[in-house]
């Protein structure tokens, strides 16, 4: 049976940062990572739409952990230890730039996440991991002091034994066994599914800044609000399905929500109308966008509130200013279903944290066992907040991983 210091298994993310810094920080171990499939990081690839949003600029600790649904109170004293300022300052010691864009995600500077997946072979190869590819772990028992290991290509024992095998059910599984508890996993990071004439045959329109709310609960979110060929995109919707993963999975995706396009109460919008009626009078509604709400959305809310094409202001009846009034600030859609979110999606649920020594990222139930990564009930919003996750825990755990119990 081969033996190592420390097997590492899942070549994602996480498990390659683990390994390259437990290798890094103490050269006598004999390190491995344990993969499935015929290659890792097949996440990392494919990243950020093949570019890699590898963390955020975000620098503060108390505001950082707001991105995370699951996972904020828990990552806090982690990210003192090690966050965004630290993982840009990893790549950067090592040969790759990060670049930040306006919205405060980071990437790097060759657009590309090859960059990044470079970066790690080459670090790995320098400080000998070894990397196990097509071999995936089937069962793990703890016999005295080891780690035992059974994977499609033969047995392993371990010292210690990092589990970074993502959102893969069967591992949780083996976990249980272990007697860890798992939240439930439902999707996290969704567009909604939207059929309604109000958005028809308009994707691609952006509301710059919106307000949602998901009726009938406290959730809501704001931001940038995007219409697709099949629902609702971006920011705003984005955040909503993170923070309301579960509620959400609840409800079956069925739902409603309350859109406020222009961010203003009621009463302050049948204001502004009314004065518009006054100053626009002579001009047609359809085509004097207001609010700075792309053209074709104002067209289709105008629609929507009772009347035509050729509607003009100074004709505009008290009900239709009510009516566009409430299209405006408080439109309801009923959202039948989720779609994929191509460029980022995770998986809410995993190891319940309450199970983990966030000190050390180490099982509090078997000593000697680590997790990092989204195989803990721990995901983020969109922006490299969830690789940021990876890094963080896997960083901090190979500080403990590193430190051998051999004496000399
Ligand atoms: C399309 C897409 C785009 C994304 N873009 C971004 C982004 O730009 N920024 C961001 O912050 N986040 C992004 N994410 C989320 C991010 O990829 C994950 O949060 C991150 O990859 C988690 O890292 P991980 O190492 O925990 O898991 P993973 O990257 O999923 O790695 C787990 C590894 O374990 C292996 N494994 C699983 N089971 C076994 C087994 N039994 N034996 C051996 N090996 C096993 C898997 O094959 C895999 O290689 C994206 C996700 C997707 C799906």
């Amino acid at each position: 049976m081969n033996h190592y210091d420390v097997i590492i298994v899942g070549g994602g993310a996480a498990g390659f940062f683990a390994a390259i810094n437990v290798a890094e920080q103490n050269p006598k171990l004999k390190v491995a990572i344990l993969e499935r499939g015929k290659s890792g990081l097949q996440k990392v690839k494919i990243s950020g739409g093949g570019r890699c949003n590898v963390t955020h600029a975000e620098f503060i600790p108390s505001e950082l952990v707001r991105n995370y649904p699951r996972g904020e109170k828990e990552l806090l004293g982690p990210f003192h230890q090690f966050m965004t300022g630290d993982t840009i300052q990893w790549f950067e010691d090592r040969g790759v730039a990060l670049k930040i864009e306006d919205d405060g995600r980071m990437f790097p500077v060759t657009n590309s996440s090859q960059t990044i997946i470079d970066c790690f072979l080459k670090e790995a190869q320098k400080h000998k991991v070894d990397i196990l590819y097509n071999h995936a772990l089937k069962s793990v028992i703890h016999s005295g002091k080891d780690w035992l290991l059974e994977t499609s290509q033969g047995e392993f024992s371990a010292t210690k034994l990092m589990l970074a095998t993502g959102s893969n059910p069967k591992i949780w599984k083996l976990l249980e066994q272990l007697g860890h508890t798992i939240s439930q996993a439902v999707p996290s990071l969704f567009t909604f599914d939207i059929k309604d004439e109000r958005i028809k045959d308009i994707p691609g329109v952006v509301a710059l800044d919106v307000e949602v709310k998901v009726v009938g609960s406290n959730l809501w979110s704001e931001g940038p609000l995007l219409i697709t060929h099949v629902g609702m995109s971006a920011p705003a919707i984005l955040k909503l399905s993170a923070f309301g993963a579960i509620e959400l999975a609840k409800r079956d995706y069925d739902f409603e929500i309350e859109v406020n396009f222009i961010k203003q109460s009621l009463d302050d919008c049948m204001e502004q109308l009314k004065t518009l009626k006054h100053d626009l009078a002579k001009k047609t509604v359809l085509k004097s966008s207001q609010f700075e709400l792309p053209k074709r959305l104002w067209q289709k809310l105008v629609l929507a509130s009772q009347m035509t094409t050729e509607t003009r202001w100074a004709d505009l009846t008290k009900f239709q200013v009510e009516q566009l009034a409430s299209q405006l600030t408080k439109a309801v859609f009923h959202v039948t279903g989720k779609s994929t979110f191509k460029e980022e999606f995770v998986t809410a649920g995993g190891v319940s944290l309450k199970e983990v020594n966030f000190k050390t990222f180490e099982s509090r139930l078997h000593e000697n066992l680590y997790f990092a990564g989204e195989i803990l009930n721990i995901d983020a919003i969109t922006g490299g907040f969830n690789f940021q996750n990876a890094w963080s825990g896997a960083y901090i755990s190979s500080l403990a991983m590193s430190i051998s119990d051999e004496v000399d």
